[in-house]
């Protein structure tokens, strides 16, 4: 019986759709497409959100390990670009479309992650948006006794190398969820922003993990600022940004928390404001919001706003 049991909920988590930008194909076999950054930073792509990839001269750096069942993917894929071994795993955020694949890691491995995403990881909750999915991350870890779980956290800062090898990581507050981590290659200007900035779309707002549709806005605008020399950024789950797009990012952001504020003081409902808001023009390549998406986030903005 707890066997069938926990077959069923990996099967749920595997199926359901736990990406932002795309639905992923429930039964799919895991096909992970390489990106070359640099020589030694590649994104690998496919399953869940975008996996960063740095090989130090010691061993290499993942970012991000993908839905359930694509753990061994990466690691295989990893092989094939380098002999080196996977020494760190930081997850940028508690998501099970960024976390799952933790279990297929070697336990040798030292994962890394904001001190608030290991509580959040510890939490029988969903995801609070209801276009993610509703199978808590911490499901996962439960079902594989805890393995895969972080063991290193930080708050503020944290460096882990030195050198060229140097990995940066960085919080400034909450956004996606109150756990977002920003981390960064200072050796070769590019940023890793996981889903705080998953594309050039309306951010999914996790409020059951400390998302915040108020602070989003502040906490990028803080990154931008206090994260220097940076190139290009690797997103949650889209292609690679600038800082431009980042700082348009932040702009959109802001706008339409100030749009929030005006239809909340008119009187309007959320489900009014839902449905007529739309993303102003001048934001080109913006997708068109998931209306459920949309909703959590009026949602929560009006909750937010005093
Ligand atoms: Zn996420």
């Amino acid at each position: 019986m707890k066997r069938a049991l926990v077959l069923g909920l990996l099967f749920a988590a595997g199926a359901v759709s736990i990406g932002i930008a795309a639905v992923q194909q429930p039964q799919a076999p895991p096909v992970v497409e390489v990106e070359k950054l640099k020589d030694n930073l590649f994104v690998l792509k496919g399953g869940g959100g975008n996996t960063g990839v740095f090989i130090t001269s010691n061993g290499v750096v993942v970012v991000d390990a993908k839905n359930p069942g694509w753990g061994k993917p990466i690691l295989d894929k990893i092989r094939t670009l380098t002999d080196k071994p996977v020494t760190t795993l930081i997850n940028t955020h508690t998501h099970g479309d960024h976390v799952s694949g933790n279990v297929e890691f070697p336990a040798t491995v030292d994962i890394v992650v904001h001190e608030n995403t290991k509580t959040n990881l510890a939490k029988m909750i969903p995801n609070s948006s209801a276009d993610n999915q509703q199978v808590p991350a911490a499901t996962i870890f439960q079902a594989n006794n805890g393995k895969g779980l972080p063991k290193r956290t930080f708050k503020d800062k944290m460096t882990i190398g030195s050198g060229n090898d140097r990995v940066e990581l960085y919080y400034f507050g909450r956004g996606h969820t109150d756990g977002d981590a920003f981390v960064l290659f200072p050796s070769l200007r590019i940023l890793h922003a996981g889903d705080i900035f998953s594309g050039k779309n309306i951010p999914l707002l996790d409020a059951n993990n400390g998302g915040s549709a108020m602070a989003i806005a502040d906490t990028l605008q803080k990154a931008r600022d206090g994260i220097r020399n940076v190139d290009s950024i690797i997103t949650g789950h889209s292609t690679q940004m600038t800082v431009a797009d980042l700082t348009e990012y932040i702009a959109f952001n802001r706008e339409f928390l100030a749009d929030m504020r005006a239809a909340k003081q008119a009187g309007k409902s959320v489900d009014e404001v839902t449905a007529s808001w739309k993303i102003p023009a001048k934001y080109a390549g913006y997708a068109t919001p998931p209306a459920n998406r949309l909703k959590n986030n009026v949602q929560l903005a009006y909750k937010e706003i005093r």
